[in-house]
């Protein structure tokens, strides 16, 4: 059973359509992230589910209730923006509390509320200070804190991130996940970092102008993309030009015979395209493994745990990631090595869509 149902939503603004087709059912207390490229209306999905924008199609229904033509503050929805967005005249108490005095809520419920939400943020000893007085990373927690307060249905996050510098962001996020957890509230995160979203979520949503590109947990997004988009947007990837002939889960590179996991689609001889992450090729060959294509280092990059290799094969430039030991140095441009890979980890990109 889910407990937000999208389905069907489409956006147009003017005759410019920014949000087409949409449907997500999104299960009670997940965390979902909405990830693409700039533009591609995942922030206008999530104002619709506020309640902010309107649906030009579609319905958007929480916890049973058909809300799609309800205004926010009916929708028991909280939310935190990109930008603080904190009330700069009201402290932090008065900030979290704003919420429950416009719901009407009594002087000493909203007192005891506020302990209790400035305690889960750890800032009850900042209670009395104004938001110029916080950092960033603070004023973040505290426009959590205040959306949570009022016990809503659903946490829209925009980029609540995005503005914090790199390592507030990586704790903040981890916070946020733990609270999201310990709360067990539904929550839909938007952002345009792939990383982000592949540490926090539970499942992600992939968007390439205003349409799913693929739903799927972190796992299936990074490891089964299903299409071209979403395996070049999330994650590195590199591209081999290789043939199938038949059925079959057996294609040759430059002559040589590489086996995959599963069949690739299509019949006949056709031209397909192998896929590979840095982290899915291996110079040692290992147990077990039988696959092998042979390449000219042209370049070693120092990224401090391993070293990203580029190496040209005849059929493409392959980007490999080696471990970095201090024992080894690693193969010098010009060298020439041959690389292995299991046949679970890399994934055949047919024609122009389904990998
Ligand atoms: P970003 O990460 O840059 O915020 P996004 O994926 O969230 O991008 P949206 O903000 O949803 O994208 O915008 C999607 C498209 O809809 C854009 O082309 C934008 O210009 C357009 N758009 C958004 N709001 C409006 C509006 N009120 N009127 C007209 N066009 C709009």
């Amino acid at each position: 059973m889910s407990f937000l149902d999208i389905s069907g939503v489409s956006k147009s603004f003017g005759g410019n359509t920014v949000v087409r087709g949409f449907d997500l059912a999104v299960r009670r207390g997940e965390f979902i992230s909405f990830l693409g490229p700039s533009g591609c209306g995942k922030t206008t999905m999530l104002r619709m589910v506020a309640g902010f924008e309107q649906p030009s199609a579609g319905r958007i229904v929480i916890d049973g209730e058909d809300v799609t033509h309800r205004p926010p503050n009916a929708r028991r929805i909280g939310m935190v923006f990109q930008a603080y967005a904190l009330f700069p005249n009201m402290s932090v108490g008065d900030n979290v509390a704003f919420g429950l005095k416009v719901a009407g809520r009594p002087a000493a419920e909203r007192a005891k509320r506020v302990d209790e939400m400035l305690g889960l943020i750890k800032l009850a000893h900042l209670k009395d200070r104004y938001p110029y007085q916080l950092s960033g990373g603070q004023q973040q927690r505290v426009a959590l804190a205040r959306a949570l307060a009022p016990s809503p249905r659903v946490l829209l996050l925009d980029e609540p991130l995005s503005a914090l510098d790199a390592k507030i962001r990586v704790s903040l996020r981890t916070e946020i996940r733990a609270l999201q957890r310990e709360l067990g509230i539904t929550t839909i995160f938007v952002t345009h970092d792939q990383e982000e979203a592949l540490s926090i979520s539970d499942r992600i949503v992939v968007m390439s102008e205003g349409r799913i590109e693929q739903c799927g947990t972190p796992h299936e997004i990074y490891n089964r993309p299903r299409t071209r988009f979403v395996a070049g947007f999330v994650g590195t990837l590199s591209l081999v030009e290789a043939e199938a002939e038949g059925a079959g889960s057996t294609v040759t590179v430059a002559g040589q015979p590489v086996t995959l996991a599963e069949p690739v689609a299509g019949s006949g001889r056709r031209p397909v395209t192998l896929a590979f992450r840095p982290e899915a090729l291996k110079l040692d060959a290992g147990e077990g493994r039988i696959n092998a294509i042979r390449g000219t280092v042209e370049a070693a990059e120092f990224l401090g745990s391993v070293v990203r290799l580029r190496v040209a094969t005849p059929g493409g430039t392959l980007l490999a990631d080696v471990f970095n030991s201090p024992a080894a140095p690693p193969p010098a441009p010009g060298e020439t090595v041959v690389l292995h890979f299991a046949p679970g980890d890399v994934f055949a990109l047919d024609g122009e869509g389904a990998a």
